[in-house]
């Protein structure tokens, strides 16, 4: 089942340090897109997705979105950071994982996969050898945020 364990869980995106993960000789970073950067069917960030993305950017990562979804967000999103990206991607195939490996250039030690889904990304970027790092679905993540804001609502009326 080890293929399945992410090397590193967090509860935000914003709380992975990147800059200690350049020190420690990473170059580029494998990001999935739905659900790890931006809310399903939304073409927009939020906030802590874009600062990340701005930082990593600024680090000079390479970073290539790679996802199962269609081409058309991941486009928009890609051009707006001057980064790459694979679509219709067919994670968790090795297949997708070593194309944008090849795309960035990079070797396989020298790469985050950074994903929500324990089945494509973490399971993918396992079986390439690539450091996982499992983030909670933005869609949970807002979820637990209503829920927190109806119990505090609870708590006022
Ligand atoms: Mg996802």
């Amino acid at each position: 089942m080890s293929i399945l364990k992410p090397d590193l869980i967090v509860t935000s995106i914003s709380s992975i340090n990147l800059k200690a993960y350049w020190e420690s000789g990473k170059r580029g970073i494998i990001l999935d897109l739905d659900n790890t950067i931006i809310p399903w069917h939304i073409a927009e960030l939020n906030n802590e997705a874009h600062l990340f993305l701005k930082e990593a950017v600024a680090l000079k990562y390479k970073i290539c979105l790679l996802t199962n979804a269609g081409y058309k967000r991941t486009e928009t999103i890609a051009e707006k950071y001057a980064i790459s990206y694979i679509a219709a991607a067919l994670k968790p195939r090795k297949g997708a994982f070593l194309k944008a490996l090849k795309k960035m250039n990079l070797q396989k030690e020298e790469v985050l996969v950074i994903g929500d889904q324990i089945f494509t990304d973490i399971l993918g970027g396992n079986r390439v050898g690539c450091y996982t790092i499992l983030v909670p679905p933005l869609s949970s993540r807002e979820f637990i945020g209503t829920k927190f804001l109806r119990l505090l609502e609870s708590f006022v009326k």
